[in-house]
């Protein structure tokens, strides 16, 4: 080993580098070890045209925890953050007045606009937000926890589940009763108990798909409406960007990272961890260079980590077989444009250009996915292998609230497009890049015809590309299904939930651990938890 270190964090992603910091900011000089030339994971800005930035991968926040941004300081780090009054316009082709549908942070103004669909769903509205607040707030508590052991709960883990208990009591028989019966219902179900209107009922159930091979009418995709809705209570999701892009956010942790003490290193892709006497002794770069440490803590997630970074004799053959059947088949790809001008979004009076309505409607996300059906039919082509001809896209058009990123006049489109299924039945994704690429540029041309003329460039990112340039095995964006049977006492296995792995001194710390559902950072702050607890307790003893 060449040389010595107290702690290791395999990947700066941004809750690598959240665990860096707390690490850091007691004392440990964690050095973060990143594969990629760039820090931040899936959270990245990137030049992918001459003179257009655009965050390659995520758009938008999750939002990272308020406690996470005070405690690193981000701001004096340089992280500004962008966000609009627009939450998401979702076009819709042949509704009333045009057929878009506006939600804004303000329940009363997003009424004003579900009215044109139905008067009974803008009178419902303001109380499903109200509603999903109360219970997502008890579920944001849950998020900045540690799972409970099952095997052996501590006095800490059953004052923190009485904790819980009676924050659940304080909601109240009917929000109670909702909680409970919403986790394992079809979102397709949940929003139409409360809506009737397509457009409305769509976009809402999107937030119970985000990420999740599951459709609307998949029982457990209500669960995925309240894990998101825990970090971000909105009906229709979070519209939270970082000025400069995603990378601005995970740039600014690395700084708070370094300036609290810890060191990073680009360019250094570990290749296997070193294990001495059933314990961690340090990891083995891809360059063959060995770096001792007594702590490591895996950005990556769980099946890199233990199936490809760890010689399987060190792991119990039970363990391994639970890792293969933990789920991460990625159902995301990712189209990035540069346009000469704004594209112009049917119909009429939302000219963005020159209509002030239509341009802060671009502000936020833009949904595309007008109803139930087409949702459900986009997940049946990836549940059969293909990807969809008529995806669901969540787009952002960030150049229009940041014109740093692209040149005067001109702007960038990040396109999130779900289903791509990792694995396909005809051809392979490289093969089929371009014909992807057109079916996401056709589908979008129904709702702005001038888009073709307008693009510059085009950037395709597969799940493949997901998996082998981004390191995320499966091309998965959470590490792992966010299912029933993955998340909270089972992320990512039941009985190692608690960031701590089957060797010692080994830990996880990414999106594949609770809460994982998204860039909140808590998973990086929790694993730094439990790391500093055992670290205390081995001074002490
Ligand atoms: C296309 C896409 C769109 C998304 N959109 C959103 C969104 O809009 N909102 C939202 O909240 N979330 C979104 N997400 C999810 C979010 O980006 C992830 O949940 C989050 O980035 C996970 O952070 P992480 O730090 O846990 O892992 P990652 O960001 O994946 O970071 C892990 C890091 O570990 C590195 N690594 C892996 N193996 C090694 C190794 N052997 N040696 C050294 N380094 C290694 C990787 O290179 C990477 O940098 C999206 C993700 C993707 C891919």
């Amino acid at each position: 080993m060449t040389a010595t270190h107290n702690s290791i964090v395999i990947g700066a992603g941004h809750n690598g580098l959240v665990t860096a910091f707390y690490l850091a900011k007691v004392g440990l000089k964690p050095l973060v070890l990143e594969r990629r030339p760039v820090a931040g994971g899936a959270a990245i800005t990137e030049e992918f045209h001459p003179g257009f930035k655009c965050s390659t991968l995520a758009h938008a926040a999750g939002p990272v925890s308020p406690a996470i941004v005070r405690d690193m300081q981000l701001e004096r780090h340089g992280l500004e953050m962008i966000r609009p009054e627009m939450r998401v316009f979702a076009p819709s082709p042949d509704g009333p007045d045009g057929g878009a549908l506006l939600l804004y942070d303000d329940a009363a103004r997003s009424s004003g606009s579900i009215a044109k669909f139905s008067k009974k769903d803008a009178e419902k509205f303001p109380d499903f937000q109200k509603t999903l607040g109360r219970i997502a707030g008890v579920l944001n508590r849950v998020m900045a926890e540690t799972p409970p052991s099952i095997d052996d709960p501590s006095a800490g883990d059953l004052w923190r589940l009485l904790r819980t208990g009676k924050a659940l009591r304080g909601l109240g028989q009917k929000d109670m009763y909702r909680l409970l019966r919403w986790g394992p219902m079809a979102v397709a179900d949940l929003v139409g108990e409360w809506f009737e209107s397509e457009p409305l009922r769509a976009t809402v159930a999107a937030r119970g798909i985000f990420g999740a091979f599951l459709g609307p009418w998949s029982a457990g995709s209500s669960a995925v409406l309240l894990m998101r809705a825990a970090a971000d209570p909105h009906p229709a999701g979070n519209a939270s960007f970082a000025k400069g892009g995603m990378g601005a956010l995970t740039r600014a942790m690395a700084a708070a990272a370094v300036a609290a003490g810890a060191r990073l290193r680009t360019d250094a892709a570990v290749s296997q961890l070193a294990v001495k006497d059933g314990r961690v002794a340090g990891v083995v770069l891809e360059s063959g260079e060995e770096i001792a440490a007594s702590t490591v803590i895996s950005g990556a997630d769980p099946r890199r980590t233990f199936l490809r970074l760890i010689d399987p004799v060190h792991l119990a053959p039970d363990f391994l077989g639970r890792v293969q059947n933990y789920r991460s088949m990625g159902t995301v790809a990712k189209v990035n444009l540069a346009l000469d001008a704004l594209p112009w979004f049917i119909p009429a009076g939302f000219s963005p250009a020159s209509d002030a309505t239509g341009a802060a409607a671009l502000t936020g996300r833009i949904h595309i996915g007008p109803d139930i059906d087409y949702l459900e039919r986009a997940f049946d082509d990836a549940k059969y292998g293909s990807f969809s001809q008529h995806p669901v896209l969540d787009i952002t058009i960030p150049s229009v609230t940041d014109p740093s990123l692209a040149p005067p006049g001109k702007h960038v489109m990040s396109i999130y497009v779900q289903f791509t299924p990792y694995k396909l039945n005809n051809g392979d994704w490289n093969s089929q890049r371009e014909a992807f690429g057109d079916a996401v540029v056709r589908t979008l041309a129904a709702y702005a015809p001038d888009l073709p003329g307008l693009i510059l460039h085009r950037q395709v990112i597969t799940p493949h590309d997901l998996e082998e340039t981004y390191g995320l095995t499966g091309g998965h964006i959470f590490h792992g299904e966010l299912s029933l049977d993955q998340v909270f006492t089972m992320r990512p296995l039941l009985g190692w939930a608690r960031y701590r792995a089957p060797i010692e001194g080994l830990y996880l710390c990414g999106s594949g651990t609770h809460p994982g559902n998204g860039l909140t950072g808590l998973s990086g702050a929790n694993a730094a938890r439990e790391v500093l607890k055992d670290w205390r307790k081995a001074r002490r003893g």
